[in-house]
């Protein structure tokens, strides 16, 4: 039997978790074994939610952030990095966009902020986009960690899914790569939170860090399980070479297929959540994201700010200029996934049916 219908089978008639068979799958350079494991992803996602593919217009709002991540490029100690901020017009102009191309939804991306009055600057943009486009876009926000207050604020503003990774189920792993003051523990009890409070929930990893094994990748499969999460955004890691992770590991990166292959396993376990397709894959293929949609994400995040800003917004090296934005690239888009028979979704909100079939403490 084929390793992916080992792992259905295990799915179908264990309640355990079907570790082995899962690092069996992340393992393997079989490929006729690899079709077969996307080919199961794409029947599950159809399953779930047919062929359609949802958009989320990204917006950078801003690269300002107090964390000193090991990985990322926009690290506060990085004195490269030219900071900017969106102001509340680029950002509603932005918004529009989305609306013009009908996007369905927005995310709002930053650096992480956690003061009174980045709280209530988001709390006024969050109101003002809501009013000046009536209500027609889903939005997200990938913000960091916050205080329950603050979630609890911006939620109340109109936001309603939040992303916010655990980068790694490892928690000393987690430690490897963060500065001390950063707990794991933190992050969770602030998914857990989210996830409770009724916001739709995403979290993640990054796939193919210095020092991960087959074993953590699964462990972080099962977290995202037990986590109940609503969304899912993974994509590998990629060295930027001003971070203290890349001069300690110079030639560590992910690679497309590991990543690939979690997004079919994710799907395949997880069933009924969305999964993006992260711009992260694009770095490694010029069409990674439409490959991440062939096995088994469901949502693409095309970014909608503007020159000035996507230049300053490097998390990691390599990023593509993706113009989404403007009418060509868009339609380029949209013209491979029809080629790929999948079915873009616009002006819908496009939300996780996961979160509407799980219960809600
Ligand atoms: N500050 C927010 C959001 C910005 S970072 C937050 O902390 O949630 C968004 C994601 O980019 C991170 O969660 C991380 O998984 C990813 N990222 C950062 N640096 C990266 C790198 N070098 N390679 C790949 N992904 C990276």
């Amino acid at each position: 039997m084929s390793l992916v219908r080992n792992l259905i089978t295990k799915l179908e008639s264990s309640a355990l978790f079907p570790h082995a068979e899962l690092s069996a799958c992340l393992r393997t350079s079989d490929a006729d074994e690899i079709r077969q494991l996307f080919s199961a992803a794409c029947k599950m996602k159809e399953r779930v939610t047919g062929r359609s593919v949802f958009f989320r217009g990204l917006i950078e709002i801003s690269n300002v952030c107090m964390r000193n991540c090991f990985y990322c490029g926009i690290r506060k100690d990085n004195a490269k990095v030219q900071r900017y901020s969106m102001d509340e017009d680029e950002i509603l102009h932005a918004a529009k966009k989305a609306l013009d191309l009908h996007l369905g939804s927005i995310v709002l991306q930053s650096g992480e902020i956690q003061s009174s009055e980045f709280t209530e600057r988001i709390e006024k943009l969050l109101l003002r986009i809501r009013r000046e486009t009536e209500e027609k876009l889903g939005i997200t926000l990938s913000l960091g960690e916050q205080s329950a207050e603050t979630y609890d604020r911006w939620k109340k503003a109109g936001a309603h899914r939040y992303l916010l990774r655990m980068e790694t189920s490892n928690p000393e792993l987690f430690q490897k790569i963060h500065p001390k003051k950063q707990r794991f523990e933190q992050r969770v009890a602030c998914i857990d939170y989210l996830s409770s409070s009724g916001w739709q929930t995403g979290s993640g990893v990054m796939i193919g860090l210095p020092g991960q094994t087959y074993d953590d990748l699964v462990n972080d499969i099962l977290f995202l399980k037990e986590h109940n999460v609503d969304m899912v955004g993974m994509g590998p890691y990629l060295p930027h070479p001003d971070t203290p992770l890349t001069q300690h590991f110079p030639y560590t990166s992910g690679t497309l297929l590991l990543s690939l292959k979690m997004i079919a396993l994710v799907r395949i376990v997880l069933k009924d959540v969305n999964i993006a397709a992260a711009t992260a894959l694009q770095v490694l293929a010029d069409d990674g994201r439409e490959q991440a949609i062939l096995a088994g994400a469901n949502v693409i995040m095309p970014n909608l700010g503007g020159e000035e800003f996507k230049r300053n917004y490097n998390l990691y090296e390599g990023k593509k200029d993706l113009n989404d934005n403007d009418d060509s690239g868009m339609s380029r888009l949209l013209e491979r996934l029809k080629q790929l028979g999948q079915k873009p979704v616009w002006d819908e909100y496009g939300d996780p049916r996961h979160f509407f079939s799980r219960s809600h403490p």
